[in-house]
């Protein structure tokens, strides 16, 4: 049979799943204008294909345009049409942003960044995820070995990313059974979030073209490792000139990088249930497992929630476009446009409230009682996903960075998810989780 070329236009929702139409190849230059058409309940399909509450009902009709910019296209076998998908935002018929497009919501995050600090904003995203036929096998952390049996897979994912126009940086075998993890290039702007999506798909993409099953799931057993999103930030000034590094300052943070960072730990409890949203992501957000379970700074620890990054004299790029600092508290449930819109508002917020930053923690905080922590301005950060939705819905500065109505639909769509799991074991949760991420 002959084959025709495809295009997928598509978008990343508030599930972190990418959904999208396909059309011909042929009909690109048209459907770039025209976009493919979009129905607003679409956004409250969960990760498990339940329709959570939605205010639209079957009414209404947007278009989700494609950007040309993001195109993916990646060959498979020799002579088969190619694998083509491209990302594009929701909008409405008269080309308005569409208040629950996630490219849309992070485009205007950038811009209030831009706006109060006058940076932009560089990144990159850190994933972890498991290979599922090597998930029992032992002795194989972060060794040569382990990466060599599952060479060809690396490979290709690594000959697709640069293919798709990521810019692959590193790939490994991490530490849990036939985990590995996957490092891509920094970027500017929503691009950071873009690639994270391509990169997750590639992996996707791979796995289903040598027969294997992945997961990029929180954490697929309680008593085992999580699968972490860690994502790398800094800023650039209006000359593209580094502007994250002070050597003067507190942990060598800039004053806009400082003043940043402390808004993300100030707003954590309250973002948490969007950069990490699964009910699975509470199992992994707990002490002693390189995660973050409270709104800590860490200096090269990883036991915290923000890790200020280390640098290398040797390295041959200066200090101050090395330097950079990650957050942990992320996984791959979570919409990365998303969770970086979260993410940058948090941190705007703590530039325009003039933010002392925080001191870095050295000890293991989950030895602290609630008081003493509280004294030093820490919280343990929400244990279930329904604390967290209601730390998000409760706290007014953080539901406002979003448009009109985001908060309510985000809660009803997450508390869609929760009752799609009610009377489930957390062994039956946990393997609902690993089956759709
Ligand atoms: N697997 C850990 C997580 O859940 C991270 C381990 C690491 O530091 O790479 O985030
Ligand atoms: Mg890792």
């Amino acid at each position: 049979m002959k084959r025709e070329e495809m295009m997928v236009a598509c978008c990343g929702d508030l599930s972190g799943k990418v959904r999208g139409k396909a059309f011909p190849l042929a009909d690109m230059e048209k459907r770039l204008k025209r976009g493919v058409g979009w129905t607003p309940t679409n956004v409250q399909i969960t990760c498990f294909d339940t329709i959570a509450e939605s205010p639209f009902g079957s009414l209404g009709d947007l278009v989700l345009i494609p950007d040309a910019a993001t195109r993916v296209s990646v060959g498979s076998e020799e002579g088969a049409p190619l694998e083509n998908f491209v990302l594009g935002n929701i909008r409405y018929t008269d080309g308005r942003p569409w208040e629950f497009c996630t490219r849309s919501i992070l485009e205007t995050a950038l811009e209030r960044l831009k706006r109060v600090a006058g940076v932009r904003l560089l990144g990159a995203f850190e994933h972890e995820f498991q290979l599922k036929h090597l998930t029992d096998d032992i002795g194989k952390a972060f060794t040569l070995g382990g990466f060599q049996e599952e060479r060809y897979f690396c490979e290709m994912v690594v000959a697709a990313m640069r293919e798709a126009g990521v810019t692959p940086d590193t790939i490994l075998k991490e530490f849990g059974g036939g985990q590995f993890e996957v490092t891509m290039g920094p970027q500017e702007g929503v691009t950071i979030a873009d690639h994270a999506l391509v990169t997750r798909e590639i992996v996707g993409i791979v796995a289903r073209t040598v027969g294997y099953e992945h997961t990029f799931t929180p954490i697929r057993d309680p008593a085992g490792v999580g699968n972490g999103v860690h994502v790398h930030l800094s800023m650039l000034d209006a000359a593209g000139r580094p502007a994250t590094h002070d050597p003067a300052g507190r942990h060598e943070l800039s004053g806009v990088a400082g003043q940043f960072v402390a808004g993300i730990l100030k707003y954590l409890d309250a973002i948490i249930a969007i950069t990490a949203p699964s009910v699975v992501s509470y199992l992994r957000l707990t002490p002693h497992r390189w995660s973050a379970a409270f709104n800590n700074l860490g200096f090269r620890d990883r036991e915290a929630a923000v890790r200020i990054c280390p640098v290398s004299d040797m390295s041959d790029v200066a200090k101050a476009a090395q330097f950079n600092f990650e957050f942990r508290a992320a996984d791959a449930a979570a919409n990365p446009h998303l969770a970086l819109a979260a993410i940058v508002h948090a941190g705007v917020q703590g530039i325009e409230e003039g933010l002392a930053v925080p001191e870095a923690t050295q000890e293991d905080l989950s030895r602290l009682a609630a008081n003493a922590l509280a004294a030093r301005g820490y919280v343990r950060l929400p244990q279930t996903l329904d604390a967290a939705l209601q730390r998000f819905a409760a706290n007014p500065i953080a539901a406002g960075w979003f448009p009109d109505g985001f908060a309510d639909v985000y809660v009803k769509h997450k508390q869609g998810e929760i009752g799609y799991l009610a009377g489930r074991t957390q062994a039956e949760i946990c393997a609902a989780y690993e089956a759709v991420y």
